[in-house]
């Protein structure tokens, strides 16, 4: 695999999450609730018992950059929550615990929306009918060409919750 460095490829991700993000709003979300009316706004991003998103290295990458261009205040905030929510679920790469997301910003919403948000958060929505959500394959081939961008920069591909995968970068980038 040709290798590729990390700036590049962090170019090549913001393009393939640019692109999907396009395929789900032109061809499914229509037929999704639309998030402006939910009631209950953020429910999933913060139930501990439904959010299980694993990211490779490279995607931590691009939410840890997020982060760090974020007022002082609410970064401290945030990397808080990343702490808490590892310790809290007894999160650690190996188990599959569920946990709430530690990016979601009350009143602002996920914080990283419109610059790292991940695959699986980008293809979720509120659908009523089965048949109306976008095809798993949609997602997997996606998630695929990011898995082979990973592995052409680190060497390896490891996919890790979101929380352990962020705090490993903010760790080695602080
Ligand atoms: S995905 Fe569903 S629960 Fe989450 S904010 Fe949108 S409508 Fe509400
Ligand atoms: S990354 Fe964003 S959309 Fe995904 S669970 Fe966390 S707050 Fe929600």
């Amino acid at each position: 695999m040709k290798p590729l460095s990390e700036s590049k490829a962090l170019i090549k991700l913001d393009a393939i999450r640019t692109e999907f993000a396009g395929d789900i709003r032109r061809s499914y979300e229509n037929k999704a609730k639309p998030c402006a009316t939910c009631e209950t706004p953020g429910a999933c991003c913060l139930d501990e018992h439904f959010v299980n998103v694993r990211i490779t290295r490279l995607e931590a990458k691009a939410i840890g950059n997020a982060l760090k261009s974020m007022p002082s205040k609410l970064k401290e905030k945030v990397y808080l929550r990343i702490e808490n929510a590892v310790e809290k679920y007894g999160l650690d790469g190996r188990s599959f615990e569920n946990y709430a997301c530690p990016l979601f910003e009350k009143g602002i919403g996920c914080l990283v929306h419109e610059i790292a948000k991940p695959l699986p958060c980008i293809a979720h929505a509120c659908y009523e009918r089965k048949e109306d959500l976008p095809p798993d394959q949609l997602l997997t081939e996606k998630e695929t060409e990011i898995a082979n961008l990973n592995e052409r920069v680190y060497g390896e591909l490891t996919l890790l919750p979101l929380p352990v995968a962020v705090k490993q970068i903010l760790r080695t980038s602080l």
